[in-house]
């Protein structure tokens, strides 16, 4: 199995204490000693009630320490031995990868062991992983399915459950597969559940699911974070790719370039590579090594440009993004905050820059209504700008 380093970039924390929220002494250790001094306001609004066995609802964003906000109550709540009793259903492999790193840090002092049951990686190890006593099991949706189908893991004794992102499994097409993991769950349990946003089907399945959830809700003022720089490029369709080009010139930070589709992200890829960028890309399309390599080089540095779809980019938890360039627009406003969110991480200033086209201005118009602002129009160097029309009061014309 792959090893993921738990990431450390700034985050705004409270003046509280993580004693005050009712973590025990040999655990608080590990966290002072990890270097976290005090907790962020998701994980000092949730941990004091999960601690209690409530079901809670968390709308937090990746960025926010919703992890460790929903981990540190599984490891002091759980021990190891007793068949798998928690459960984490995430999105993606990545965000699957990460959580399991917190969970075997902070697990360490109830010695929990934790499976990782990822899909697109080889079955066996996983079931070397199951065979090895695990507390706990980390999950995308699919995998665990197969997993359960098999008889390969039980989930009869599961007591805390973690639907973690929420929102964004069920834009992967996950609804059905949580629904039923969560009827094969017994009623006797403590569930949490995370998400950015709530659609009216995470509504549901917080009435049908869960006990009478207590709501934290810490999402800044207005959708997007604060310290971003929201640009909008205006160009002809066949002026999308020199209008990247100039801005890959013109911003010369760690860049982040999202595409709506896996083949655009390829052939991007390739077309920045031959200029001679340092360039990595990732999309859903790729084995699980070249995602976590390519994610790897980018953090590090060696490659200063990250070519990524909204599926395998929008978990990315890495600081210090300079830039996020929209080559194509989202397909929503949800999408849009997600990619914006990668960049400005903590305390640190970011720049959204999207390039778009007339066709795309209805989108155009949903985002600044969103962001309760207007995107300024920006022009970069060499490209001729799309001139917007002004919506003028209708005026009659002669015909000729
Ligand atoms: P998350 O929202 O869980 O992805 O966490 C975002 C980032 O915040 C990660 O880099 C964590 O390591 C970091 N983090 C989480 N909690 C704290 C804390 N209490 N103090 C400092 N950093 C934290």
């Amino acid at each position: 199995m792959t090893t993921v380093a738990i990431p450390q970039h700034p985050v705004s924390t409270t003046d509280k204490s993580f004693s005050d929220l009712g973590i025990s002494e040999p655990i608080l250790r590990t966290i002072e000693g990890f270097g976290f001094l005090n907790p962020t306001p998701i994980q000092a609004a949730v941990i004091p009630t999960a601690l209690t066995g409530r079901d809670v609802i968390g709308l937090a964003q990746t960025g926010s320490g919703k992890t460790a906000a929903f981990v540190l109550p599984l490891a002091e709540r759980l021990t190891h031995g007793q068949g798998v009793r928690g459960l984490i259903l995430a999105p993606t492999r990545e965000i699957a990868l990460q959580t399991k790193a917190f969970l075997d840090l902070f697990g360490k002092e109830h010695e929990l062991r934790t499976a990782c049951l990822i899909g697109g990686v080889k079955m066996k190890p996983q079931f070397d992983e199951l065979r090895a006593q695990p507390d706990i099991v980390v999950a995308t949706p699919g995998r665990l399915l197969d997993h359960v189908q098999r008889r390969s893991v039980s989930l009869d004794k599961i007591e805390m459950l973690v639907l973690d992102e929420a929102d964004h499994m069920l834009d992967l097409g996950f609804l059905p597969q949580i629904r039923d993991v969560l009827r094969r769950l017994s009623r006797d349990r403590q569930t949490m559940m995370f998400s950015a946003t709530m659609p009216d089907s995470i509504e549901m399945i917080a009435r049908d699911f869960m006990r009478d959830p207590v709501r934290v809700d810490i999402m800044p003022e207005g959708a997007a974070a604060e310290g971003i720089t929201h640009r909008l490029y205006l160009v002809k369709q066949e002026d999308k790719r020199p209008a990247l080009l100039a801005l890959l010139q013109q911003e010369l930070g760690s860049t982040l370039v999202f595409t709506r589709r896996k083949v655009d992200a390829e052939w991007l890829f390739h077309i920045l590579e031959r200029q001679g960028h340092p360039v990595a890309r990732i999309h859903a399309d790729q084995s699980q090594g070249k995602r976590v390599s390519a994610l790897k080089t980018f953090r590090e540095g060696q490659h200063r440009i990250l070519v990524a779809t909204d599926i395998a980019g929008r978990g990315i938890d890495i600081p210090g993004i300079e830039q996020v360039i929209n080559f194509d627009i989202p397909e929503n406003v949800e999408d849009y905050v997600h990619r914006a969110g990668r960049t400005a991480r903590g305390r640190a200033l970011g720049i959204v820059s999207t390039i778009a086209t007339w066709q795309d201005l209805p989108m155009v118009r949903k985002i600044e209504e969103t962001l309760g602002e207007k995107v300024p129009r920006c022009a970069v160097a060499g490209v001729e700008a799309w001139e917007e029309l002004e919506k003028k009061p209708a005026a009659r014309r002669n015909r000729v």
